[in-house]
């Protein structure tokens, strides 16, 4: 039910803790992330990498060290309006009943007496606690209270509900009894949040409630992953396709994978120039026909081409391994060469090849779409990857260019419709071993 309208933005968030040491500590590092209208958001990551922190950022109760919070595209300052927080310790005044507590969240609203009360009584009686309205936390267990928690939050109708951690302080049964009907409430739309984002370190409850998961590293905590859980629900547990998700992600919170993921946890991807792979093998074979080699501005006057548009596609052949730029020469490599002799299915292993060891950013994406279960990733997953590094259009640039390459080479495939690249044959595969949705 995710649409495409972000409500909320988290825009390159820093936060540096001082020690008692008087040393600054970084806990959150340049995180970024959207959440979208209609999505239910799950953030995950090891205990202490600074979930709490970044939901009290989002909230507006913690101020971050550098970048920003938006709602609609306007950036927020001092408490968050649009949202409404439940706790992991509940956070009830003890000696307040449970319908005081509950009204509690509607007292800066400046509601008539009358009003409050009602509103208070329609969401106790919609999160299951009708008939416990006069009674104190203490009378409640566990679940009832975290019951009070939710109706706190929900009452005040929040565009976006947050939630840190609000189901680790119960026992296993409860837990699910009241994940069960907070997603009932969601699903069936009875309540009027617009989306919903909730902060765990239990994968399986992401896998379980979400529609997207984001993965946190920590010390300090960057976005290494972001994992779309594209399962209908209700979700069953032993499903193989629900296992299949709890398992790539359990691996990528754990390992810190040589290549793949630190491609873009840790620095910058060389861009690749934005050169089309017919362009690409063009100019092979024109070396190729000059003999392996030439000079740049030879070359310019047999393309009849500027030397601004000649040298993006010189760098990608460099880039690629295929050529060699030297003093305003530029030759073919040996793998060039053979390149421009080989026949066409013979070039597409060769570029292959080259491109997997010579691209990380490819390399990444293509294993992405192995670990996925579909073996189908939406372009914006790896977008947003580009985007800590580059500006959006940028980022759609190098995209297009990776996406075209890897066409040329197999390595992919790419669905302009949903915007989603995937596997081709390796899908087919899928499809026959696994029940559709
Ligand atoms: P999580 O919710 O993921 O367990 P937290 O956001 O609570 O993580 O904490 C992240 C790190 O920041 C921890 O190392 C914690 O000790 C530190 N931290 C949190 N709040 C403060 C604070 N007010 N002052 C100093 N350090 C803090
Ligand atoms: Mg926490």
């Amino acid at each position: 039910m995710a649409g495409t309208k972000t409500l909320l933005s988290v825009e390159a968030i820093v936060k540096d803790y001082s020690m008692p040491s008087g040393n600054p500590v970084r806990v959150l590092d340049e995180v970024s992330f959207g959440v979208q209208e209609g999505e239910f958001l799950t953030i995950l990551g090891p205990s202490g990498s600074g979930k709490s922190t970044l939901l009290r950022i989002i909230a507006g109760l913690v101020e971050p060290s550098a970048g920003r919070v938006c709602y609609l595209n306007e950036p927020l300052t001092g408490v968050n309006p649009h949202v409404a927080m439940v706790f992991q310790s509940f956070a009830l005044f003890p000696w307040l009943t449970v319908q005081e507590n509950v009204e509690l969240g509607l007292k800066s609203q400046g509601l008539a007496t009358r009003e409050r009360q009602e509103r208070a009584l329609r969401v106790i009686d919609m999160i299951g606690l009708d008939g416990f309205e006069g009674a104190y936390p203490k009378e409640l267990s566990g679940g009832m209270r975290q019951r009070v928690g939710f109706a706190r939050a929900l009452v005040v109708e929040p565009d976006v509900l947050l939630m840190d951690e609000p189901f680790s302080a119960l026992d296993v049964l409860t837990a699910e009894n009241l994940r069960r009907d907070l997603l009932e409430l969601w699903l069936e739309r009875r309540i009027p949040t617009k989306a919903v984002l909730i902060v765990t370190h239990s994968i399986e409850e992401a896998v379980y409630m979400g529609d997207r998961a984001i993965i946190l590293s920590r010390e300090p905590a960057r976005v290494i992953s972001q994992v779309p859980i594209l399962l209908p629900h209700w979700r069953e547990r032993e499903d193989v396709r629900f296992v299949r998700l709890v398992d790539q992600i359990y691996q990528t919170l754990t390992a810190r994978p040589a290549t793949a993921d630190s491609v873009f946890a840790r620095r910058r991807p060389t861009p690749v120039p934005p050169v089309r792979a017919g362009s690409l093998t063009g100019m092979i074979e024109l070396l190729d026909d000059l003999g392996g080699s030439t000079d740049l501005y030879r070359l310019g006057d047999e393309l009849n081409m500027d030397l601004e548009d000649l040298l993006p596609i010189v760098e990608a052949v460099e880039m690629l391994g295929l050529g060699r730029v030297r003093e305003g020469d530029v030759a073919l490599t040996d793998s060039g060469r053979a390149f421009a002799q080989a026949s066409v299915l013979a070039r597409k292993e060769l570029f292959r090849d080259t491109a997997l060891a010579n691209v990380p950013a490819l390399a990444h994406i293509r294993h992405e779409l192995e670990r996925h279960p579909q073996q189908r990733v939406g372009a914006e997953t790896f977008l947003g990857l580009f985007e800590r590094y580059y500006s959006p259009e940028d980022s759609r640039s190098q995209m297009e260019t990776l996406i075209d390459w890897g066409r040329y080479a197999e390595l992919l495939a790419y669905d302009q419709e949903t915007d989603q690249v995937y596997l081709e044959a390796e899908n087919q595969e899928l499809e026959s071993q696994t029940p559709s949705p």
